[in-house]
């Protein structure tokens, strides 16, 4: 009989976050119970009272001590604490050092997309998961455009999938996430949060972007408990409740559509009067504005969400002035400001790019974080200002910010690190000719 302790692990249908968490104790070999909350208020209820009144699954429990959401959950992963809680963290503290030729800096579409043409390369690719393990697109449900799927696919199925073509070709995919890369020789230095330290001879930055929020009043304390950056996963949790999304790109839109399944009204706050969105989601919007379902607030931001971890949301404020950016503009008397009652928050305003990692190497980034490549024609388009270091997908891209567009470039990254690998080994082998006519002389 197994001797781990016992991890309990509360779910629910459709629940991406609930996947990364089973997936996490998957691969460290832990067994766990899991409980679905869906359809069942008892459990519903058992889970909020053990999660100290949070209402979003997952909730993960070791021995009975709560340990929380997936947040929570991957936050003691990256530090080691949760081995030591589970029994199985090793006293080597000493830095594990295994060279790779490759290694790819995510397992969103775009790291994937690298690692089966790197494997199919035979460049034998480490590809390190980072905190959101499969990336973005583990977050919705439905993924209607990515070419080859006529009826849809879930995300999260189109990542497994991905993955699993990454390993036939002999991709390694690994759990952690990357603390630095140390360009000043080579091979690079790539040091994991967990203190274990590889040398790779190229690196693929294809890291994405995370969901950004407001630092607003009310936000630290009420997200998980009403207020989320993920509609598709907490939802439903809010049946029958109004709701507020923020933002009007389209995963606002797509978001909102999706709500109006659950929420008695969704209300849409954009600070401007036209949406970023693509006319699809906005007319999907529309649609649903026509049916009762949607209600518009154009020219208006979101200030302050009010109410307690034991409540939840009870209402938030609003300012709005037909000028545009309201919060611009609290000076003007124009602008109004008013307390709205909705049950649930939902921010939905575009993502920051995650590039920490490559602090202090010589790759270049614009005014707003995302890493800047050489683009254009011919070969080399992923290559960044450090050779051998190339980025692929949403963490170059933000312009684009889809699946197909990642996983595109993260082909053509693994192509332009095949080159370079090449070139290096080309460079490697003319010199060990040279050196040994040298010695003769
Ligand atoms: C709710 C939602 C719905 C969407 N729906 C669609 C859709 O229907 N169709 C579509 O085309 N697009 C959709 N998108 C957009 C699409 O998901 C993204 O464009 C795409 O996922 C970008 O892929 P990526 O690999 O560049 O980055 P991401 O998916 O962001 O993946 C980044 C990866 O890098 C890892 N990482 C980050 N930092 C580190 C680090 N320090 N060390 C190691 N790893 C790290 C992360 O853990 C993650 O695995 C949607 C996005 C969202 C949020």
């Amino acid at each position: 009989m197994s001797d781990q302790p016992r991890v309990e692990i509360y779910t629910k249908t459709d629940c991406p976050y609930c996947e990364k968490a089973k997936d996490l104790f998957d691969s460290k070999g832990i067994e766990y119970e899991t409980y679905n909350v869906t359809d069942d208020d008892d459990l519903f209820d058992e889970m909020v009272d053990r999660a100290d009144g949070r209402k979003t699954a997952p909730e993960v429990f070791i021995d009975d001590e709560l340990i929380g959401g997936w947040d929570d959950t991957s936050a003691l992963n990256e530090t080691g604490e949760l081995d030591e809680k589970l029994g199985i963290a090793t006293d080597d503290d000493d830095e594990v050092v295994e060279h790779r030729k490759l290694i790819i800096a995510g397992t969103g579409i775009a790291g994937l997309t690298a690692a089966i043409y790197a494997g199919r390369s035979n460049n034998e690719p480490l590809v390190i998961e980072g905190d959101e393990p499969g990336g973005q697109l583990t977050l919705t449900t439905d993924v209607a455009n990515y070419p080859g799927f006529p009826d849809g696919i879930g995300g999260p199925e189109l990542v497994n999938n991905m993955k699993e073509q990454a390993e036939q070709f002999g991709a390694d995919l690994k759990n952690g996430i990357i603390e630095s890369v140390d360009d000043s020789s080579r091979p690079f230095r790539v040091e994991m949060k967990d203190g274990d330290v590889y040398t790779a001879d190229a690196v693929i930055a294809a890291s994405g972007a995370s969901a950004r929020t407001l630092e607003i009043p009310g936000e630290d304390e009420l997200m998980g408990y009403g207020l989320s950056t993920c509609a598709t996963c907490d939802g439903a949790f809010f049946r029958g409740e109004d709701m507020l999304v923020v933002g009007g790109g389209d995963a606002a839109m797509e978001e909102a559509t999706f709500l109006t399944k659950f929420a008695d009204t969704v209300y849409i706050a954009h600070r401007r009067e036209e949406f970023r969105a693509e006319d699809y989601w906005v007319d999907r919007v529309e649609e649903k504005v026509d049916d009762g379902e949607i209600e518009i607030m154009k020219n208006t931001e979101l200030i302050e969400i009010h109410g307690s971890q034991e409540e939840g949301v009870d209402h938030v404020t609003l300012v709005e002035n037909d000028k545009g950016h309201p919060t611009d503009r609290l000076e003007d008397p124009e602008t109004e400001e008013f307390g709205f009652d909705v049950g649930a928050v939902f921010f939905a305003i575009g993502h920051t790019p995650n590039t920490d990692y490559l602090e202090g190497t010589g790759v270049e980034t614009d005014a707003d974080g995302y890493l800047k490549t050489k683009g254009g024609e011919g070969g080399g388009q992923t290559e960044t200002h450090v050779p051998g270091i190339f980025g692929a997908g949403d963490v170059v891209d933000y312009h684009y910010q889809q699946a197909v567009t990642a996983a595109g470039m993260g082909s053509k990254a693994a192509l332009d690190a095949d080159e370079y690998l090449e070139d290096l080994e080309r460079a490697d082998s003319s010199v060990e000719e040279v050196e040994p006519a040298a010695a003769d002389d």
